[in-house]
């Protein structure tokens, strides 16, 4: 939101007042004063008006979790436990998804209560690469690898999946690295080439990896730096 329009907002003081307000260094953002109008704010900064908050910064958060098999990727639900379950952060009501596991996948999983980074992040043009381990009950055939990079039409969303790479590890093994997210979209396109997923675990998204030491149901906030890498 522009300043012009929050300042406005406050006890309904009116455009023409704000713009005086922020002219004449009425108007600090954390901190430091803005005499532009139409500077950019949002819901974690500080806004004074005459050393009085207009509006109080909400704390950011940026969560990584390593979600194990049985949780949904959902904040409620009335009959499975959800990773909100596993998250003891006092914010934490103000976190949503950013990117989904199925109940049975594990692995790395993350939350925020910022939506542009989110947004960012799920943007389906920004083509975000993830990866995932996959144990299979049968043995893959190595013929798999070319039909993932071919992609699969998928008759109920009307989509042809885009490139997926398929490097496999071992007879029942593999790792798939997709750059879009559709629903059970491992699981369907193993189906396509007559295996099934017996189990999946999220290693990477981005150049972001699980970390080794973060233990299965166990959260931490990400770092700036880990922000950054995951976009
Ligand atoms: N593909 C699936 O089938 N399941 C997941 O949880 C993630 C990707």
């Amino acid at each position: 939101m522009k300043l012009d329009r929050l300042v406005a907002s406050h006890d309904s003081a009116g455009r023409t007042a704000a713009h005086r307000w922020i002219a004449t260094g009425r108007v600090s953002v954390d901190g430091v004063v803005i005499r532009d109008s139409r500077w950019e704010v949002d819901r974690f900064m500080r806004v004074e008006l005459e050393g009085v908050c207009i509006q109080e910064e909400v704390r950011s958060l940026y969560v990584i979790l390593h979600k194990p098999t049985g949780y949904l990727s959902a904040t409620s639900d009335p009959q499975h436990p959800t990773v909100m379950d596993l998250i003891d952060d006092p914010d934490k009501g103000s976190l949503h998804l950013a990117g989904r596991l199925d109940r049975a996948s594990s692995g790395l999983l993350l939350l925020t209560n910022d939506g542009r980074w989110s947004k960012r992040l799920m943007d389906p043009h920004h083509k975000v690469p993830k990866s995932y381990l996959v144990e299979m009950a049968e043995v893959i055939a190595p013929e798999a690898v070319a039909a993932f990079a071919a992609g699969f039409y998928f008759h109920t969303e009307d989509i042809h999946t885009l490139p997926a790479e398929l490097e496999i590890l071992g007879s029942h093994r593999a790792r798939v690295t997709l750059h879009e997210g559709r629903y059970h979209q491992i699981k369907r396109m193993f189906h396509r080439v007559g295996n099934r997923v017996v189990s999946l675990h999220r290693e990477r998204i981005g150049a972001l990896a699980l970390p080794d030491d973060l233990a299965v149901g166990t959260w931490r906030e990400l770092s700036e730096e880990e922000r950054e890498l995951a976009l």
